[in-house]
């Protein structure tokens, strides 16, 4: 039986893992942190879990093709709980308050009774969203793969697909902030610019809009961790090992041919590797000679990296009164890397068992950007834990006064910078998604380098705009790429 190494148990490391597995190949997963999840993570702090990554699953819900995926590696079982908030999220603005709807008329007839005069954006919108219901990530197979069962997309599916494709080119040369301005009504500029992030380009904000409006985009009960541990699991009881706490240093290449990894100086002999560390630093850190193909070259010139500061609270008071999800313009302004955000996102997990003690409530916010360098210069001048402690009572105190039942009731807070996410998952920036902006084009890279033979590479920077399927898709392709080299037939069902 061949042996295979994959570095990281994100997952595309997990997913990767389970179909390497079940196609017969000897399997260990090396992972530098304690648990499985990568970027898909919680944490437990004073009795409270804050939610630190899956937000919402594309692939949750059964009608989709990534859903036999996700549970063809044990992300989801029949016993998952799938909760579909709906309203997905609030925005407040000068006393009003527009909601974001999953049912189509529903929102179609909210957004006309916020704004009438933006009736014809309003309908055109609507019509496209559901247009774009009808897309869904393809899962297929690799040419020239052996599989047990092919996987393809009906010609109806394809066919329903069309009139999205018309529209593509229309939302693919805006960003999601100059879409916004269609609209004469602020309120509504403003949610669709929080949608999926103003500077994306409007595809990202008609497909989340999509997304939710056909009922996927779920939140799998227990979350990050447990959908890690799900999967984990599933590679043990498929007789592979995941070993945590070992770094890769090194991929061992031995004329143009990789034989292994170097771990604590210490050679671990494989057939094949596949690397899973995100692509954009594997590619310069992981390997004697960075990898410098053409490929490697174009993605460290065009990455966009995506990137955060996350604030996380344990609040001492019970706020199921408010939404779920939640916009707001502070009174107040308040910084991050000496910017000045212009609105507030507040996540509220009071609606979930276990994620605070009784009467309490877990919230997270994430605030998107990339301010790395400047938390860089506080690490190295001194003043990182006091400005993250700045950031976290400027935000407490909007939160206060905002909510007076939330005053003194601060029970924990926790600040996570880009530098957090770079030191557990050793990407780029710490980002865990890429931009695709106004004009970009949806890139893919390749699987496998042609300098190198027996390395595969997967995660979420080898498809933009990243995430969640991105990670897990790669993962599966991988091993594709490792069962057609080695003639080996791709067993992928459960
Ligand atoms: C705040 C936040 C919200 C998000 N929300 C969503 C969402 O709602 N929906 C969605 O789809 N996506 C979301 N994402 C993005 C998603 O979580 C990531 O894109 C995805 O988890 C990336 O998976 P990956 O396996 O490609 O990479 P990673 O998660 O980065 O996994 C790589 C793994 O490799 C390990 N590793 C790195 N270097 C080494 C080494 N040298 N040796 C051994 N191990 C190593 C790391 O520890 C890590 O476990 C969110 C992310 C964040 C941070």
């Amino acid at each position: 039986m061949k042996k295979v190494i994959i570095v990281g148990a994100g997952i595309a490391g997990l997913t990767a893992g389970v179909y390497a597995l079940q196609s017969g190949f000897d399997t260990t997963i090396y992972e530098s942190h304690t648990i499985p999840g990568g970027a898909c993570t919680s944490w437990r702090r004073k009795g409270y879990l804050f939610e630190g990554g899956l937000h919402w699953l594309t692939g949750s819900s059964p009608n989709t093709p990534l859903n036999k995926l996700w549970r063809e590696v044990g992300a989801l079982d029949d016993d998952t709980v799938i909760h579909n908030r709906d309203p997905f999220f609030a925005l407040e603005y000068k006393g009003h308050t527009v909601y974001l709807y999953r049912d189509i008329d529903k929102l179609r007839q909210h957004f006309l009774e916020i704004s009438p005069e933006d009736k014809t954006e309003i309908i055109r919108l609507c019509r496209d969203i559901n247009k774009f219901t009808k897309i869904s990530m393809p899962i297929s197979d690799i040419k020239g793969v052996k599989v047990k069962e092919r996987a393809a997309m009906p010609l109806s599916m394809l066919f329903s697909m069309l009139p999205a494709l018309t529209r593509m080119s229309f939302y693919a040369n805006q960003t999601a902030g100059e879409f916004s301005m269609r609209f004469k009504n602020p309120i509504l500029r403003l949610l669709l610019q929080q949608v999926a992030g103003s500077e994306n380009n409007a595809i990202a904000a008609i497909f989340t809009l999509a997304t939710f409006a056909s009922g996927d985009g779920g939140y799998p009960e227990g979350g990050s961790l447990d959908m890690a541990g799900r999967m984990a699991k599933r590679i043990e009881n498929l007789g592979g090992t995941v070993q945590y706490g070992k770094k890769v240093d090194k991929v061992s290449v031995l004329n143009g041919i990789a034989n292994g990894v170097i771990i604590d100086g210490e050679y671990i002999e494989a057939d094949a590797v596949i690397v899973t560390r995100d692509t954009l630093a594997a590619v310069d850190t992981l390997f004697d000679d960075p990898i410098r193909e053409p490929w490697a070259q174009k993605m460290r010139e065009k990455t966009k990296p995506m990137l955060n500061t996350f604030i996380c609270l344990g609040v001492k008071a019970d706020l199921s009164d408010l939404p779920g999800s939640l916009y707001f313009i502070p009174e107040e302004p308040i910084f991050c890397g000496g910017v000045q955000l212009p609105s507030i996102g507040l996540n509220n997990y009071t609606g979930y068992a276990g994620y605070a003690p009784e009467g309490c409530t877990a919230m997270t916010s994430i605030i998107a950007g990339d301010r790395y360098n400047y938390w860089k210069a506080c690490k190295a001048n001194g003043t990182y834990e006091s400005e993250k402690q700045k950031l976290a009572e400027s935000f407490i105190g909007i939160l206060e006064k905002k909510y007076p039942q939330t005053a003194g009731k601060i029970a924990v807070w926790d600040v996570a910078t880009p530098l957090t996410y770079e030191r557990y998952l050793g990407s780029y920036k710490g980002s865990w998604m890429s931009i695709i902006g106004k004009g970009d084009k949806m890139t893919t890279y390749p699987s496998k380098p042609e300098s190198i033979q027996n390395v595969y590479f997967a995660g979420q920077r080898l498809s933009g705009p990243g995430g969640l399927p991105a990670a897990a898709e790669t993962g599966r392709k991988a091993v594709q790429y490792l069962c057609r080299d080695t003639n080996t037939v791709f067993q992928g069902n459960i």
